[in-house]
């Protein structure tokens, strides 16, 4: 911690990247630890471009399930560290794999949602986005507003490419990063680990935050291991008190 504590200061540049571990706590299952299935179903089933092109109703009924759930979620202690951070260094940046929002409610504005978010859907023809609220859908599969074709959440599935323009924005930032945490991501996803890597490789500090070891943790500088929701409210305490 005291280690810590001379690298973090208010002028730093500070990057954050979450995944689904800091919202575990919110009642969020993450896709690999339990509560991972729906139904019969794997969470890496449905999360894919095929998936959705063989059943496009089933697919929906899944993240219709999940919209649920993650719109009577609240942001947990880890989500209002994270939001602490932005107000607090001078140079910040979230970049969250997760797409449920929470970041977002807990008053962060500095976010990349790299992966979408759960709450907007896309037109599969116009590519017109639209939001659809934390109500479950009266029709499934949904249908475009405006051009009436069929719509899916706006998500980055298991196969598919990211956003070049968010991704450029992600690397700009990582390139001058002083200090980098990384935080309830089991590294399963390639990006956002090559996203850590380069950051490392550029210099950056790198703090990791998970009960478990992750393919982050051979080249993160220190683990501290252990929940978000437990770990963060303690280092901020030290930090700022
Ligand atoms: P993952 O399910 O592969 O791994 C979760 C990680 O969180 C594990 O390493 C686990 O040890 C750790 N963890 C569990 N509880 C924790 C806690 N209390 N504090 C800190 N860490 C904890 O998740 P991933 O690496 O984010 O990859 C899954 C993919 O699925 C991502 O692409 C993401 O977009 C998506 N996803 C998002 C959500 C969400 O939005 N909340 C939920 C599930 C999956
Ligand atoms: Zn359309």
């Amino acid at each position: 911690m005291e280690n810590i504590k001379s690298i973090l200061n208010p002028n730093k540049r500070v990057g954050v990247l979450t995944g689904a571990g800091i919202s575990h706590e919110s009642g969020i299952p993450t896709f690999r630890g339990a509560g991972g299935y729906w139904k019969e179903y794997k969470a890496e089933e449905l999360a894919t471009p095929q998936a959705f092109q063989k059943d496009p109703r089933l697919v929906w009924e899944w993240y219709d399930y999940r919209r649920g759930v993650c719109a009577k979620a609240q942001p947990n202690p880890a989500h209002e560290v994270v939001y602490k951070m932005e107000t607090y260094f001078s140079d910040f940046l979230l970049i969250t794999q997760n797409v449920d929002g929470l970041h977002r409610r807990a008053g962060n504005q500095k976010i990349l949602e790299i992966h979408g978010n759960i709450f907007t859907a896309r037109c599969t023809s116009c590519s017109n986005q639209f939001s659809l609220g934390n109500e479950a859908l009266k029709e499934i599969p949904l249908k475009c507003e405006r051009c009436g074709s069929l719509t899916r959440p706006h998500i980055v599935w298991f196969g598919e490419s990211y956003d070049t323009d968010l991704l450029d924005r992600c690397y700009s930032f990582l390139a001058s990063c002083d200090v980098l945490f990384v935080i309830g991501t089991s590294g399963q996803v390639s990006v956002p680990v090559y996203m850590a890597q380069y950051s490392v490789s550029k210099g950056a500090y790198c703090i990791e935050v998970n009960p478990e070891e992750s393919t982050v943790s051979h080249f993160a500088n220190q683990l501290l291991k252990g929940k978000a929701g437990d770990i963060l409210p303690k280092l901020w305490e030290e930090l700022t008190n």
